[in-house]
């Protein structure tokens, strides 16, 4: 695929991430109904390897997912995005979670409010060390702010309301993941798609009762 050497990439590794888990949730052959829609035939049956080459693009990222959005509708393309956001996270732990520590014995013992530290900041680090996303951790008493500071799920998009649903799936997966098999509140209040500065994910450090 012909990608200019100065747009902001994914690795291939996190695009083929992707499209696996659109695959779990829309099936084969709506995966290749997507990239048809979105001019990006070149990955239907030809997933990008699995390597850690920055070659998938940021544009690709967000055409995909507008696409779903006028496959399915704004409302059923937004859903299909968070779904699949969850299972890239599992995914992705199987792939990144070691590197970090993140699947130590040792870090799964910790008490859930030092694993939300700890593992917020080393989760943050898998984007900004392997890929051109950028990401800072902000946390207070109530809440936890991820803020994506360079964010591919919008790239180049201009939306009504929030859309970086993706990366939403993604925190409620690993947040799930984290505590053993709890809930928590968590929107993105903010979206560089939308016009605001960052695209911003606010949870609650206390799970859902
Ligand atoms: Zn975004």
């Amino acid at each position: 695929m012909n990608v200019s050497s100065t747009s902001y990439n994914y690795p291939n590794r996190m695009g083929r991430i992707i499209l696996m888990s659109l695959e779990e949730i829309i099936g084969r052959s709506g995966v290749s109904a997507v990239l048809n829609r979105v001019d990006l035939k070149d990955y239907i049956g030809n997933y990008p390897a699995h390597n850690q080459d920055l070659d998938f693009p940021f544009k690709h990222v967000s055409r995909i997912l507008s696409g779903l959005e006028t496959l399915y509708g704004p409302h059923g393309g937004r859903g299909i995005a968070l779904r699949s956001g969850r299972s890239c996270f599992q995914y992705g732990l199987r792939e990144f979670g070691p590197l970090f520590g993140l699947t130590d014995i040792t870090f799964r013992l910790l008490p859930l409010q030092t694993k939300l530290k700890v593992g917020g900041s080393s989760f943050a680090e898998v984007f900004n060390r392997y890929s051109d996303q950028r990401v800072e951790v902000d946390i207070d008493s109530k809440h936890i702010y991820w803020r994506i500071t360079r964010c591919p799920m919008c790239w180049e998009r201009q939306t009504d309301t929030p859309a970086c649903d993706l990366a939403v799936g993604v925190l409620q997966e690993a947040l799930y993941w984290v505590s053993g098999g709890k809930f928590f509140h968590l929107e993105e209040t903010q979206c560089i798609g939308r016009g605001d500065e960052t695209c911003t994910i606010v949870i609650d450090r206390n799970p859902l009762s």
